[in-house]
């Protein structure tokens, strides 16, 4: 397998308050969220790079070069002169955060316009993760030429990693959700949702029917976080439950299902077992939630196994 790992989405600005009309400016988003943990997780010999489209501006520069700072490979990300980054400003009122978002015109929306383009990105990654906030961005013809990209890709021999991350307001209508996501599932060897967001769109009852469901789309292995709940894997003739450590003093859940998804695929990834891979993920969200905002810097040098996490 090659040693490239490959995220793709949106990457956007987040404008964080600071105090009264002051904004510190950041860059987050899911897929990202895991391309950086993702890094930090596997070994050096990985290379973990991000696709996406950007514009030619400064903010888009800005961004690149925070994805470079973060080590990640950014040389496929489309650059485009008639659009620019997706942006984000979070709002506190009594607090109570809320999210105001200008992305409906992002470049990121165009990451799969021209196939050939995205075939060159896809190229040699050895796995290769997406989520449904991906999925939901793309115009519907460029979610088909996306998806066959990745099954063409597969047929190459990449692995697929998918976290449905059900956002209805980012699709068209629910049913066109349901589909896609369903249809995703059929070219992914790996399926990470969260089970408050399956029994929320799908209905399921359990996540062992949220498992079931992706199995019978296709998905190769289900893995269904549910919160502070048993992690269930699942795969062909195989099922096992895994009980995550209670996590005492938690500060802010942002980024869990993500940083998890990093974990468990770069533990899996290098050798490791399911159980050993869900230990991984368990264990880098349950010290994430106790830190404020997405990318936890200050767990570096635990990841890299240098220190003990001082809790
Ligand atoms: P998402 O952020 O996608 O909603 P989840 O809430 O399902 O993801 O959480 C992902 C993982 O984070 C869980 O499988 C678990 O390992 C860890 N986690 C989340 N919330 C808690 C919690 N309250 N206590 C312990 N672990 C948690």
């Amino acid at each position: 397998m090659s040693l490239k790992f490959l995220a793709i989405g949106e990457c956007m600005v987040e404008m964080a308050p600071t105090g009264e009309g002051t904004y510190a400016m950041g860059f987050a988003g899911d897929t990202l969220n895991t391309a950086w943990y993702a890094r930090k997780c596997l070994p050096a010999d990985w290379t973990v790079g991000y696709y996406t489209a950007v514009g030619r501006d400064q903010v888009s520069e800005d961004m690149l070069s925070f994805l470079k700072g973060s080590d990640l490979e950014t040389s496929t990300i489309q650059k485009r002169d008639d659009r620019t980054v997706g942006l984000y400003m979070i709002q506190l009122k009594d607090g109570e955060r809320s999210f105001a978002y200008w992305r409906s015109q992002s470049a990121a929306r165009l990451l799969a316009a021209d196939q050939d383009v995205l075939a060159s990105a896809l190229k040699g990654a050895g796995l290769i993760y997406f989520s449904g906030i991906t999925l939901a961005i793309l115009p519907p013809d460029d979610r088909k030429a996306f998806l066959d990209g990745l099954r063409a890709a597969r047929k190459a021999g990449a692995k697929t990693a998918f976290d449905p991350n059900l956002r209805p307001r980012l699709w068209e209508d629910a049913d066109t959700m349901r589909a896609s996501v369903t249809e995703a599932a059929g070219c992914c060897d790996f399926l990470m949702p969260s089970f408050e967001d399956e029994l929320a769109h799908f209905g399921d009852a359990t996540p062992d029917d949220s498992a079931n469901r992706y199995l019978a789309a296709g998905a190769g292995m289900v893995v269904v976080k549910n919160g502070p709940e048993q992690v269930v894997c699942a795969g062909a003739g195989s099922r096992q439950a895994f009980q995550p450590a209670p996590v005492s003093k938690i500060v802010d859940t942002t980024a869990a299902g993500d940083s998890f998804n990093a974990a468990f695929l770069a533990k899996y990834l290098s050798g490791g077992d399911v159980a050993e891979s869900v230990d991984a993920g368990a264990n880098l969200a349950g010290n994430v939630i106790q830190h404020r905002g997405a990318l936890v810097a200050c767990l570096e040098p635990a990841l890299r196994g240098e220190t003990v996490i001082r809790l």
